[in-house]
């Protein structure tokens, strides 16, 4: 069996590199794991495989998948792949309420990662957020108690295994009146030497920089590009960090739908550390449905217009296709069965649309070659 490698060997080889990691979520693991590790394989590219807490905690997310079911077949593939570069990363170990039961629940989903076998870590507590603090480390407060503690119990857990780690200042979409709230590069720079005064040292943190997760749509509910994500301000929070000889990196969230030309010329791969593709490779999983598998396909779409037809009218959702792309995440767990009986040519589709996207998206990361720079990196 081919082992995930640690987190941290990839984001410190690349740190410096003009490349992004790509890592991505991926809620069915039928077809699209192997299509993505065979392109990375093909390009030598490193690549991580994620799913955040919403998609797979132990319960199985509305995903259906268990962290211990997730590295089984992200295993399975890779080395059915012959694919060795790779990292088992927990997406979004979100925190919401802080609360002592809150984080001894999320713990129990940490140790049961740890056991799996992941290797990299994204701590989420950027909901945590004091609107009323009147200085950036009294706003962060909170999120800065919470991810010390977490971190400590990953530390704890992993031994003497290293392990990469993410962290997350500015709630990723979050909006106000005048649009999308955007992470400031000061409040990066409090977060970074708060977590790095408490032993915490992570290697990459995501922010709030214009992106959404999911599709984009426009005002009549039809399916557009995504190009709002702010490049200046994430270069100048990237600059800021480095001013203060930090070596975290930027991690990006919410690209699937931004356009493969503007990532491949405009993204900062220095500043970027890695770049979290998740509904793309959902995407990518319906639309062969659709062609090869319309009676499951029409069954699906019936079940998420029935059961968030009504809820996504009433948050202001106006086309089917909308709906559709907002809230088909959730058929994942009911549809596992189904999904995972699908006939093999179906698979294969699957897989090779996977394999075909996942190249592209290695391509514009300028990731090709990214494998042998973490090979040799000694450090
Ligand atoms: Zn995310």
């Amino acid at each position: 069996m081919t082992e995930p490698i640690s987190g941290s060997k990839l984001f410190n080889a690349l740190k410096d590199e003009e490349t992004i990691i790509m890592a991505c979520n991926t809620r069915t693991t039928v077809g699209v794991v192997k299509g993505i590790f065979r392109a990375a394989k093909e390009l030598d590219a490193v690549v991580m495989m994620e799913l955040a807490k919403s998609e797979s905690d132990l319960n199985g997310g509305y995903t259906g998948i268990t962290p211990a079911k997730y590295a089984e077949e992200t295993r399975k593939y890779s080395s059915e792949v012959g694919f060795d570069s790779w990292a088992l990363h927990a997406d979004h170990i979100t925190m919401k309420k802080g609360t002592p039961e809150e984080i001894e629940e999320t713990k129990k989903l940490i140790a049961a990662q740890v056991d799996a076998g992941f290797t990299s870590f994204a701590i989420d507590a950027s909901f945590l957020f004091n609107s009323e603090g009147e200085t950036v480390e009294e706003q962060l407060a909170e999120n800065i108690r919470v991810t010390i503690e977490l971190a400590k119990f990953i530390e704890e857990k992993m031994g003497d295994k290293e392990f990469g780690l993410e962290c997350e200042v500015g709630e990723i979409g979050k909006k106000d009146s005048d649009g999308r709230i955007l992470t400031k590069p000061e409040e990066a720079v409090a977060f970074v030497k708060a977590l790095e005064a408490a032993g915490v040292k992570p290697h990459g943190i995501a922010i709030a920089n214009g992106s959404a997760h999911g599709n984009t749509y426009d005002a009549e509910g039809k399916l557009i590009e995504q190009v709002s994500i702010d490049i200046p301000q994430t270069i100048k929070v990237a600059e800021a960090l480095k001013g203060e000889d930090s070596n975290v990196r930027v991690v990006q969230h919410g690209i699937t739908g931004t356009p493969l030309d503007l990532i491949a010329s405009k993204f900062p791969k220095k500043a970027i550390i890695k770049g979290n593709v998740g509904t793309e490779w959902q995407n990518v999983a319906w639309s062969v449905l659709e062609e090869k598998e319309p009676e499951l396909y029409k069954e699906i779409q019936e079940w998420v217009m029935e059961k968030y037809g009504e809820e996504a009218k009433r948050k202001g959702l106006k086309s089917e296709v909308e709906i559709f792309g907002k809230y088909s995440k959730k058929a994942w767990k009911p549809f596992y069965e189904k999904v995972h009986a699908l006939k093999p040519e179906t698979v294969k589709a699957i897989e090779e649309k996977a394999y075909s996207r996942a190249k592209q998206f290695f391509e514009a990361f300028g990731a090709v070659g990214s494998g042998e720079k973490v090979r040799n990196y000694r450090g």
